[in-house]
Parts: C-alpha cells; structure tokens; sequence
C-alpha cells in the first residue's frame, strides 16, 4: 500500500486523536530528524510508532466483564483479519456461531460477507478487518442494549484508530448509528459517504437483514461498488 504524506499526516491525526481519548497528552519528538525533512516514510515509522496495536486493545480488553452481556456469552468476538486493512467491516455483535467459535461473522451472514468481499470486491477476506459494535452475544440475539453499545463502543473506537483503514463500512443501523451518532435509519444513511474521525464511512445493510430480504442485494452491491471506486479497485457490473 502506497500511502502520500497527506494521508499519512490524516492518518497520524486520527491516531493522535484517539491517544488524547486515552489519556495521552504528550508525544516525544523523534531525535535528530526536524520535521521539516521528514519524508513519507519517516511519516510513515512515526505513525506506526504512536499506533496503539490490535493486542493491546485486547489486552486491555481483557476477560471482560464491563457490561451485563459478559453473563450469557461462550467467547468474546474480539475481531479478526488484517491490522493494516484498507477496509474494516463492523457489524452489531455476535450470534449463535459467533459466541461459539469467537470469530466473527462465520454463520449463514457471515458467508454472505465473505461472498460480498471475495466475489463482489474481489479481495481476499483475510485482507480486510471485521469486528463489531459489541464483543459479546446478546441473549437469544435480541438487539444490544444502549448502555452495552456505550459500554463497548470505546473499544471499537480504539480498533477503528489502530487499523486506521481508507474506509469503515457499517453493517446495519447499529453499527452506523455507533460510529455516526445518528438515528437516522439505516434506509436513509446507507449509500451514502458519512465521516468518522477522517475516515469515510459506507453504512449498507446488514448481511443478517439481505438473508432475510435478498431483494436489497442490488443495493447493497450499488454501495459496495462506491467503496470499490473510493479505493481504486476495479468495478464490474
Ligand atoms: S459486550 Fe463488550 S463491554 Fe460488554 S462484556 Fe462484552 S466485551 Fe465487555
């Protein structure tokens, strides 16, 4: 991946950004290299170097048991795929497979995610990042409640800044109502660029809700195809 200084300087911002949330008021200056010079590779190195890392989000994480959904769950679902992902997938939590196996989306939805990543985008799964808004199961799969979405929420936020990805593409009203702080429903929002911290944000349909109304296919293929065109990649018809 071939990043320009302005990107990475956007990138570094997000980072800084998210550091500031996290308590850190205050970076040290590389040694002996003025900022002036720096080239995009120094850039580069130094937003590597104020990244917080994957494992150490989950670290933090830990067996957690911040919320009421600790109770009922086998796993935590912490997220899976490329730390470096040009595009990271959120979805609203775990179900049934999901608690059981720890790796999200791997149930009947989550083969139509793989389905809309390596057939539709044409990318290998494990090249994109997918987590989502809460870690662990919702009982009997009923909807997270609203403090257990604000209870995890900082944690997907911490894995957003670490990946640090080109675009988010919010899987369903929970996941774009988290990251846009909107109620605006998913119908109106999806198909449309919204923003988060700098990076680009598609919301579309839940694979969850197209296995259960397949008709919305077409346009959750015409929001895909927007974020293929944002990245470069090519579009077929
Ligand atoms: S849903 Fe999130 S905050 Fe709640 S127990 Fe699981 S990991 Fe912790």
């Amino acid at each position: 991946m071939q990043d320009t200084v302005p990107e990475l300087a956007k990138d570094l911002l997000t980072h800084v950004v998210a550091l500031r949330e996290m308590g850190v008021l205050a970076l040290e200056k590389a040694p002996d290299e003025p900022v002036a010079t720096a080239t995009g590779a120094s850039l580069a190195a130094r937003a590597t170097s104020v990244r917080e890392s994957l494992a150490e989000v989950q670290q933090d994480l830990g067996p957690c048991d911040r919320c009421r959904l600790a109770r009922g769950r086998q796993n935590i679902v912490f997220g899976s795929g490329n730390p470096d992902a040009r595009v990271l997938f959120v979805g609203e939590g775990p179900g049934k497979d999901e608690d059981e196996s720890g790796e999200p989306f791997v149930g009947r939805a989550g083969q139509l995610l793989t389905d809309i990543i390596e057939k539709g985008m044409r990318i290998p799964r494990a090249d994109v990042y997918i987590c989502n808004v809460v870690k662990c199961r919702p009982p009997g799969n009923r909807n997270p409640e609203e403090d257990e979405v604000a209870t995890c929420a900082p944690f997907l936020e911490r894995q957003v800044a670490s990946v640090a990805p080109e675009v988010v593409i919010a899987l369903g009203k929970f996941a774009a109502h988290t990251l846009l702080k909107s109620t605006v429903p998913i119908t109106r929002l999806r198909g449309q660029w919204h923003e988060y911290r700098g990076i680009p944000v598609m919301p579309t349909f839940h694979p969850a809700h197209l296995l259960r109304n397949p008709a919305l296919k077409r346009e959750v293929w015409t929001d895909i195809q927007q974020v293929m065109r944002h990245l470069g990649l090519p579009v077929g018809t």
